[in-house]
């Protein structure tokens, strides 16, 4: 009997190092600088979608959706992009896969998803913090993976910002272990009542094609998002300590004042922009165009004029004592993001 390994994902074993350098893309380099990314973060139903559209809008900036689930949604399901178009027919992420990966063919998507459930976890989040070796080979595997979409993305679309709107804060942590990503992650949070509310309600993915993908997006009890909540966003505030860029966005602020957090966001990205660049924040509403995103809420597919207003129906619709419940589950947090003591909005 040798010595007890440990345990790790079955897919993983025997992904040498040699025989991942034996795959033709990694020999290619195409880095001229770090790719600059910036990573929406936070626990879902908390407007990164919406943030997303937003900054997509922006000149320099290129919104890519939620780069986690590209690799089965986009890849294996061929879901279609924000553009409308299969993935497999928009010519933006054809130019992306080639650049990153000689043809995404070449992506060994087991490997990849293997790797993020070994990675990708809540409760891994200290081990990822602080370098477990267990985890180093996940690590990297994701995180060259992100990069090399980033970085051709990017360059493909001739932007110096690219956005993941991916969410999961332990994909924040994998990506700051990587040195040639510059990332910047945008902690968006919202009120957790507001959040309990929405996942509540059934919702079906627009993006779904034939039966192997999935119809409704998941759902979640108000107890069960109200930890979730808890832990999505103390880890994502970690990241900070841990000398990670972090930028606090409230959604509420966000909705009620668009152009300035917008601002506020271009400026944390790095971007200089003038006036002009919001000209497509109107009053109550935004105006959008097509965004090549791969996967994510359904309101990626929204084009035109959006309007935008805090989205407060929890106040009425959610039964009071899971109001309570939410609330006493989140607190101090809660407060601590100035979501405690107000029966109205905030102004
Ligand atoms: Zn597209």
């Amino acid at each position: 009997m040798g010595p007890s390994r440990p345990a790790a994902h079955p897919s993983l074993e025997g992904l040498a190092q040699a025989d991942v350098e034996a795959r033709p893309w990694r020999r290619c380099t195409l880095r001229n600088s770090m790719a600059r990314v910036v990573f929406l973060a936070g626990l879902g139903r908390s407007g990164t979608t919406l943030l997303e559209r937003a900054l997509a809008e922006l000149p320099g900036v290129q919104a890519l959706g939620e780069v986690n689930h590209l690799w089965r949604r986009s890849l294996v399901d061929d879901e279609l992009c924000g553009c409308g178009e299969p993935f497999s027919r928009c010519p933006h992420w054809r130019a992306v896969g080639d650049q990153a990966f000689g043809g995404w063919d070449n992506v060994d998507v087991a490997a990849v998803e293997a790797a993020q459930s070994e990675a990708m976890r809540l409760r891994h989040i200290a081990g990822l913090a602080r370098g477990r070796p267990s985890l180093r080979t996940a690590v990297e595997i994701v995180a060259e993976h992100h990069r090399r979409v980033y970085e051709a993305a990017g360059a493909v679309a001739g932007a110096p910002v690219v956005v993941d709107s991916s969410k999961h804060p332990a994909l924040a942590y994998v990506l700051r272990r990587d040195p040639a990503l510059d990332l910047r992650v945008v902690h968006v949070v919202r009120d957790p009542r507001g959040v309990a509310y929405s996942w509540t309600k059934q919702v079906e993915r627009p993006e779904r094609r034939g039966n192997g993908s999935e119809r409704w997006m998941a759902r979640y009890s108000p107890s069960a998002s109200a930890l979730l909540w808890l832990a999505h966003n103390s880890s994502t505030a970690m990241l900070r300590a841990l000398g990670t860029r972090v930028m606090l966005v409230r959604y509420e602020s966000f909705v009620r004042e668009p152009a300035q957090t917008l601002a506020a966001v271009a400026q944390f990205a790095g971007l200089e922009l003038d006036a002009d660049a919001f000209a497509f924040v109107e009053p109550g509403a935004l105006r959008l165009q097509p965004a090549h995103t791969a996967s994510g809420n359904p309101l990626r597919f929204a084009l035109g004029r959006l309007e935008i207003r805090v989205d407060e129906a929890w106040r009425t619709q959610l039964p009071r004592r899971d109001s309570l419940l939410v609330s006493a589950l989140t607190y101090p947090q809660l407060a601590h993001y100035g979501f405690a003591g107000r029966r109205k909005a905030v102004p």
